[in-house]
């Protein structure tokens, strides 16, 4: 099947009571059993709940794998994967991450004994250089935020395989649209659900999804040993919201590339970070690995001057000024003080995060719109 029949059509069945095309909302905590241990395959909705069940086989078929595990939040998620480890196990991850990501390994893991190295993934070597007999996981995010830097999945999986360590890709930017790393030999994909999945900013979600049975039932062990389930009600809300994922995509990825060909043009602006422009250093292998390039982009004033970059984001009226991503409304963040503020300054600016750094989930409005709106706003 491709991509927008699965969308449509994954993971969901006619109800088998009542024929109800749409998967009803079993907004139940437990099941009533026939003699005891004899039941229908759900015993109690932290473990299994029919209306989650129906959302993780969907997302498990957008990602072409075999197990899909719905978590609170993406943090949720990842908290997860990080509790299959043991203190002195080592674990590699982008440095250019999302800041939750990097606040859950060094705040909460890295004091009970993990050991985390933040590297420039953009050259596998410097994975090389860290790795040791204890490295036992590498974290890829691609696209990377707020950067928007490119890494090469392949070349990272194939390392792993052949050294036995396991590898992870947050997937969220490109969501399963634009690119599957379970394609490209990775173990884990995690997904905050949050944004492109549930796209419509109403759910917080999280995902994983695997292809080896071994380490879905560990993690499956984890999600009803530490209880992080998203609830009934949201796995609906996402099950609506991933039908029109392929057409949502679609438009963000083209109205991005108008809105980032349009900044790049513009005589104040100085950068545009978006992995569709040819300029691009990670555009060839954006072009490889994706499908499209998506719709989120960050860019930076000529002059480098706080306040001008904080009025930008005042006077922007179609952009909203707010944390999150991936819904079909435009939105405006400021990455160094909102989504990678739990990032220190002088961490940020190794990466070559500056604060007057402006970036944009370009949503699915009419385009010309959103870049009259950032015209106005710039002036
Ligand atoms: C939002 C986000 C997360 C965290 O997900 P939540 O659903 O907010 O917990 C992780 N990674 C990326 C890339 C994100 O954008």
């Amino acid at each position: 099947m491709k991509f927008g029949t699965k969308a449509i059509h994954a993971g969901v069945e006619p109800d088998p009571t009542t024929g109800a095309i749409m998967t009803p909302i079993y907004q139940t905590s437990t099941y009533v059993q026939e003699s005891p241990g004899k039941h229908k395959g759900y015993e109690y909705s932290r473990t299994h709940n029919p209306t989650r069940t129906a959302l993780q086989n969907a997302l498990a078929a957008l990602e072409n794998g075999k197990h899909g595990i719905c978590y609170a939040s993406g943090l949720a998620a990842t908290d997860a994967v990080l509790k299959l480890f043991r203190p002195g196990d080592e674990i590699i991850a982008t440095n250019d991450i999302y800041g939750g990501t990097y606040r859950i390994m060094k705040r909460i893991f890295e004091p009970l004994g993990l050991v985390f190295h933040f590297v420039d993934m953009s050259d596998v070597d410097n994975i090389k250089k860290v790795c040791t007999a204890n490295t036992k996981l590498v974290w890829i995010e691609t696209p990377t935020n707020p950067l928007l830097r490119i890494i090469d999945i392949k070349a990272i999986t194939d390392l792993c395989r052949k050294k036995g360590i396991y590898s992870a890709v947050d997937n969220t930017f490109a969501s399963p649209y634009l690119q599957n790393p379970l394609d490209m030999g990775t173990d884990i994909v995690m997904h905050s659900v949050t944004k492109y999945l549930g796209g419509h900013s109403d759910t917080v979600m999280g995902a994983l999804i695997v292809n080896d049975d071994a380490l879905a039932k560990q993690l499956a062990f984890i999600q009803n040993a530490t209880g992080a389930v998203p609830g009934p009600q949201d796995c609906f809300l996402v099950l609506r919201g991933i039908k029109t994922l392929h057409i949502r995509m679609q438009r963000h990825c083209e109205n991005a590339m108008l809105v980032a060909q349009w900044l790049s043009c513009h005589p104040k602006v100085a950068n545009v970070y978006y992995p569709g422009l040819s300029s691009h250093p990670g555009h060839t292998l954006a072009k490889q690995q994706m499908r499209g390039f998506g719709g989120m982009l960050s860019f930076e004033l000529k002059g480098d001057i706080y306040g001008e970059a904080v009025a930008v984001m005042e006077n922007l009226k179609v952009f909203s000024l707010g944390e999150s991503l991936g819904g079909v409304e435009s939105l405006c963040t400021h990455p160094a003080s909102m989504t990678h503020a739990s990032i220190p300054k002088e961490e940020r600016e190794k990466v070559g995060l500056k604060d007057t750094l402006i970036r944009l989930s370009v949503g699915i409005e009419d385009v010309e719109d959103l870049i009259a709106d950032l015209a106005q706003a710039i002036g």
